[in-house]
């Protein structure tokens, strides 16, 4: 087996300079890149040549040596292409730390080369608010991509993918202002080197078709609008048939009675202003059952009665927040002659009505006229 030149696998000339030397490699890496090409023992073994390749003629030492007496000669000093080794997570530590992971990466991102879409993502799931505070087992419609059988995810005809004109496949042009020149990815290809040139008749060139799917998810107690769920491995599927992950994000109905603040919750008690004169235990209604409500002889409106873990399950798993109920004061509306005459009666009994003159407020009618005397 005859040994590749270095500069052959990298499709360069001897002269080239190091500028050169790495557009090539990013054009080739990412062309026989593994991301692009699952499954293909050729492209890997090429993929790992061209790293091997540029790990030496990238250093100007290793490449001087290279030249004046080949492979034999850098290995003999101990300085073969990642130090002899073929390790692939080497291989790929200098790829993605040279083009940024390449391919992006990060949460709702994570994308491979050619594919259309993003692996993971997100949908909305209504909840109401007792299978927010309680949790729940939720049975969910969704649609997930998957890559188009015909031409691979590509979305080109037979897969086929040409390299892009604008850019030369280098993924980037140069643009120049001035006596300045800055790279931008190439805003035709943005940043695969390939285009499309005819479209997949099969899914009209978007690389996939949408599979309906019914899962089941168990939702912890204690979500709240707004928070976030993974599950993992309801994403999107890639080319390998690896599936992403799937974001719910919870939006809570509000309840017709009780208030949620985080872990909290608020009942108004509405009590009938008798009841909070003379004092009464009544029963209200908690989050799971009832609870006995002491009223004092004398409970003021707006008055709050605390009832400690009686609130929402921390769904981080802490404790439970409380209940709070707030009084409010009911009043008559109307009142029967009766009532008016038993009313007029209980006044009287406090000793109010001789005296109307004579409220709370007298010493204050006062004080306000003596403001304006002067
Ligand atoms: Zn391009
Ligand atoms: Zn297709």
């Amino acid at each position: 087996m005859t040994e590749m030149d270095y500069y052959e696998i990298l499709e360069v000339s001897r002269t080239c300079s190091g500028s050169e030397l790495k557009k090539s490699y990013r054009k080739l890496a990412m062309k026989y890149h593994p991301d692009r090409n699952p499954d293909d023992k050729e492209a890997e073994e090429k993929f790992k040549l061209l790293s091997e390749a540029y790990e030496v003629l990238k250093d100007d030492q290793k490449r001087a040596i290279y030249d004046q007496y080949g492979k034999a000669g850098l290995e003999g000093r101990g300085m073969g292409g990642f130090g002899g080794s073929q390790n692939m997570d080497d291989i790929m530590d200098m790829f993605n730390s040279m083009f940024g992971g390449g391919f992006g990466g990060g949460r709702g991102q994570r994308r491979q080369a050619n594919q259309k879409y993003n692996l993971d993502f997100e949908i909305e799931l209504p909840l109401k608010f007792n299978e927010a505070v309680f949790g729940c087992e939720k049975k969910i419609d969704i649609k997930y991509k998957v890559p188009c059988n015909e031409c691979r995810g590509t979305g080109a005809e037979n897969g086929k993918l040409e390299t892009c004109d604008y850019c030369n496949g280098q993924g980037q042009v140069v643009m120049k202002q001035g006596f300045m020149s800055f790279a931008q990815t190439c805003p035709k290809c943005h940043g695969e080197g390939q285009k499309v040139s005819a479209k997949c008749g099969a899914c009209s060139g978007r690389g996939y078709h949408e599979e309906p799917d019914t899962i089941t998810i168990n939702i912890p107690a204690g979500v709240d609008t707004g928070n976030r769920l993974r599950a993992q491995g309801y994403g999107n599927e890639a080319q390998n048939g690896q599936r992403g992950d799937l974001y719910l994000t919870f939006n809570v109905a509000e309840d017709e009675h009780f208030i949620r603040d985080g872990l909290n919750i608020y009942i108004e008690v509405p009590v009938f202003f008798t009841k909070a004169v003379l004092g009464e235990t009544i029963t209200i209604p908690s989050l799971d059952g009832e609870l006995e409500l002491d009223l004092k002889t004398g409970t003021k409106d707006k008055e709050q009665f605390v009832f400690r873990d009686e609130g929402v399950k921390d769904v981080h798993g802490g404790g439970k927040g409380n209940l709070i109920a707030q009084v409010k004061i009911v009043y008559p509306k109307r009142l029967n002659d009766e009532q008016k005459e038993l009313l007029i009666k209980l006044q009287e009994s406090f000793g109010v009505e001789s005296k109307p003159h004579t409220s709370t407020f007298e010493s204050t009618f006062e004080k306000v006229k003596g403001w304006f005397k002067k």
